[in-house]
């Protein structure tokens, strides 16, 4: 009785401390020879963090980041739009948390080690097919240069947005959808702003920059690694380089496009120029599919919903897909039926969430209709943009994530 589990990230090493918790044996093959800590700043949302506590990796959320305070929007010329409390200070019985990403994926590697040996991840196979037959798995992968397979009850496609499983499962999908936004990406020391634990986004549908803290202030220098992203939205037909989380490229490509962002208490062009290497990535999702599951084969993760990174659900939905994904496990056995289960729990409001990503439904939006009411004057925003639409727009997209305060406090444990 054993689950394969194709990629080592985010979703599958919390599915590897998952199953081990509930005693099903599972193997997890993970592309990556050497892991490494990767990624820049990411965010869990209050129910993704109570299952990493649930899973006793309390501490450990406390070393690889902070927890958020509040989040805010912001005009291009740094008004407040809106700004809200987060995580325990917004009464959830659990904190928000701002985290780095590859921090995170070596801590929860260190977890895993620690409970389940080293021999339950095998760095540098490349999962690149499967058959299936009378509800088992025969998994075809590559492990240095030599083909080899090995069979299970469930094979789970964790392997990210480009993920070879479902690949087999939409043959003529095709890569991811780009929208026209490029994205470059860096963390700083510098000084923390507002309250020390603020998200920050600031302009709008065209250009803007956000920025969180992924570590307390340093107690001598009073320094933090700030975490931010520059964007800009560009024609979409124009060519963009493939998305690849590691590219490196010149401040000097985008910085000057925000020299003037200046909002008193943060001066995005020192920010900027004090990161130490900068990543950029072109805003990608996956567009939605009607299955997640062939008998017993079920993607999780990015793999199933890549959306935009705009409403900080990526990881927290990576992290409850692993929970949602074992409770179905305990309750049907392994196999095509639990799979199902899953996906019929996950899959519709996970394909709202990317749609809505897209659109005018993700949290941020708020900035471009802010932009639109006011044209230009922005000392009209309390008319034009009325304190209680915004509050709608914010609660809107925590009702439509499944992430609202009254689910999540009064959600029964999912394991
Ligand atoms: C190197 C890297 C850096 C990232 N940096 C950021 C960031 O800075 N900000 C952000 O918002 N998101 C980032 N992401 C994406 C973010 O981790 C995910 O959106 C989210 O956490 C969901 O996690 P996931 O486990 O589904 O996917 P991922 O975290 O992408 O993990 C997928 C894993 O599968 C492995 N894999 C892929 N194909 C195969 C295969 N055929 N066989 C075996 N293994 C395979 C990959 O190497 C990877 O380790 C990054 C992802 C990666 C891989």
């Amino acid at each position: 009785m054993t689950v394969l589990i194709a990629g080592g990230g985010i979703a599958g090493l919390t599915l590897g401390l998952t199953l081990h918790q509930i005693s099903i044996p599972f193997h997890i093959f993970e592309t990556t020879r050497a892991p490494k800590p990767l990624g820049v700043g990411i965010n869990l949302q209050p129910p993704a963090v109570r299952e990493l506590f649930a899973l006793g990796l309390e501490d450990m959320l406390d070393e690889v980041g902070i927890q958020t305070r509040d989040y805010g929007f912001y005009t291009r010329t740094g008004q407040e739009i809106w700004t809200e409390p987060r995580g325990c200070h917004a009464g959830y019985n659990w904190p928000q948390y701002s985290v780095h990403r590859g921090r995170l994926q070596m801590a929860l590697l260190d977890a895993l080690r620690t409970r389940c040996g080293d021999s339950c991840i095998t760095f540098g196979a490349r999962v690149r097919r499967y058959e299936t037959r009378c509800d088992r798995v025969t998994v075809h992968y590559e492990v240095q240069g030599s083909d080899k397979t090995a069979s299970a009850d469930m094979l789970i496609g964790a392997d990210g947005i480009h993920s070879g499983v479902r690949a087999q499962m939409y043959p003529t999908e095709g890569p991811p959808v780009w929208g026209g936004a490029i994205m470059w990406r860096g963390t700083s020391l510098a000084k923390p702003f507002l309250t020390g634990q603020s998200m920050i986004l600031a302009g709008n549908n065209t250009q803007r920059f956000v920025s969180y803290p992924i570590s307390a202030p340093d107690g001598v220098t009073g320094l933090s690694q700030i975490n931010w992203i520059a964007e800009k939205t560009v024609d979409p037909t124009t060519h963009f380089e493939k998305e690849d989380w590691n590219r490196r490229v010149d401040v000097n490509q985008f910085a000057s496009d925000f020299s003037d962002w200046d909002f008193g208490w943060i001066y995005v062009p020192s920010l900027i120029a004090a990161a130490t290497e900068v990543f950029e990535y072109p805003m990608v999702d996956r567009e939605p599919v009607p299955r997640w599951t062939d008998g017993p084969v079920v993607l999780i993760g990015d793999a199933a919903h890549a959306t935009y990174p705009v409403g900080s659900s990526g990881a927290t939905q990576a992290i409850l897909d692993t929970r949602i994904l074992a409770a179905e496990l305990r309750g049907h056995g392994l196999g095509s039926a639990a799979a199902s289960a899953f996906e019929a729990r996950v899959l519709p409001m996970a394909n709202r969430v990317t749609l809505g990503n897209r659109g005018n439904g993700g949290p941020d939006a708020i900035m471009q209709i802010a932009e639109d009411r006011c044209k230009g004057d922005f000392t009209v925003l309390d008319r034009a943009l009325p304190y209680d639409e915004r509050a709608a727009h914010s609660a809107s997209f925590k009702k439509l994530a499944g992430l609202s305060l009254e689910a999540t406090n009064n959600a029964p444990a999912l394991l």
